[in-house]
Order: structure tokens, then sequence, then C-alpha cells
């Protein structure tokens, strides 16, 4: 397929680069508080991603974007953009988590997440299954790297909301379904 080298071509041209730099003229953008950097170190690892150079994109021109999709938290490359409303308003580190993963995705692959993650959106989708899914996939051999790439993001946020926010036990069913997973998306392996 073609897509894969105009991405390629894309990030070779540091394209990316400078639509974040415009997009961050347009936008207020914050650092991580430190309650998302917490958050982010739990589930992807604290060295998983240079959360310093890691942006919260709020306000300014986003309600314009925000009215066309439905005040759906968004990842452009670094930035996490937040509606200003609605149920993916800032401050749930849930889907906080979710969205970092995008960054992470973009890290490891290049800005063709963003392709990926729209073709997982209209195939698959994000659910996977939940604990018995996951429990599925692994006797059937499935790594973190066979999820789309929303469902990577849903993965990881459904450990922080079940497991993490649970604080359920080190035995529990739930999170040693989630456990290798996890440990694949902590290795990188995406
Ligand atoms: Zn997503």
């Amino acid at each position: 397929m073609l897509i894969k080298p105009v991405f390629k071509v894309l990030d070779v041209l540091q394209v990316p680069r400078l639509l974040e730099f415009i997009l961050n003229l347009l936008v207020n953008v914050t650092r991580l508080t430190a309650e998302e950097l917490e958050a982010a170190g739990q589930v992807l690892g604290t060295n998983a991603i240079d959360y310093s150079a890691e942006r919260v994109g709020e306000g300014r021109l986003l309600p314009l974007y925000f009215m066309i999709n439905r005040d759906r938290a968004t990842t452009l490359f670094h930035t996490i953009l937040f509606p200003s409303k609605g149920r993916h308003a800032r401050g749930r580190l849930d889907l906080f988590v979710h969205e970092l993963v995008h960054v992470y995705q973009f890290e490891k692959v290049g800005s063709i997440y963003i392709w990926q993650a729209i073709m997982a959106q209209m195939g698959a989708g994000y659910r996977y299954g939940e604990v018995d899914g996951l429990e599925e996939r692994r006797k059937e051999g499935q790594t973190f790297s066979g999820f789309n790439r929303e469902q990577q993001g849903q993965v990881a946020q459904d450990y922080y909301h079940h497991v993490l926010e649970k604080d359920l036990a080190a035995n529990s069913r739930e999170r040693l379904a989630f456990q290798p997973f996890i440990e694949e998306l902590q290795a990188g392996l995406l």
C-alpha cells in the first residue's frame, strides 16, 4: 500500500513538527500536571516518553474543532487536545492515559498512527472484549501489538480505570489479565 511511504516522507520532512508548532500557536498549551505525570508513569512507565515535551492543548480555536468532532479528545503528535466540556474534558486520568498511548504510537511508528487510528475507528473499533477478551487473546498468543491503535489506547485506559484506580489485588483475575499486555506496552512493543 502507498499509505505507509507517504507518511514516512512526511515524517522525514518533519511535517509533524511544523504542524505541531502551528497548532501550539493556535491553542492554549500547558505542560502535564503532577497527577497526569503520575498516571502516565503508572501505566506506560516513567521513561516511555519524554514527558517534558508533552503538551495539553485547550481553548482558543479548539471549540470550532470540537464542534465538528463532538467534543472527543484528540492527540496530534505530542499534543493532547481536550474539549472544554463533556465527558472528554481534561481531568479524567483514564482518558488521558488513552490519549498518551497515541503519543507513544507516534513515537514508535511515526505519524502513520493517525491513519491507523482512523482505520481502527472505522473498523473493529475500541472494544476488545474486556477481561474475557484479554484472556482469550492471550491464550491464542496475541500480544499488545496485535490490537488496533484504538484498542491499544482502550486497554491502557481500562487498566488504569479498572485495575489501578480500584487498586485491585496483585493476584486478582482482572489485573492478571491486563498484566502481560501492559508489560508489552511498557516495553514499547506497539
Ligand atoms: Zn484513541
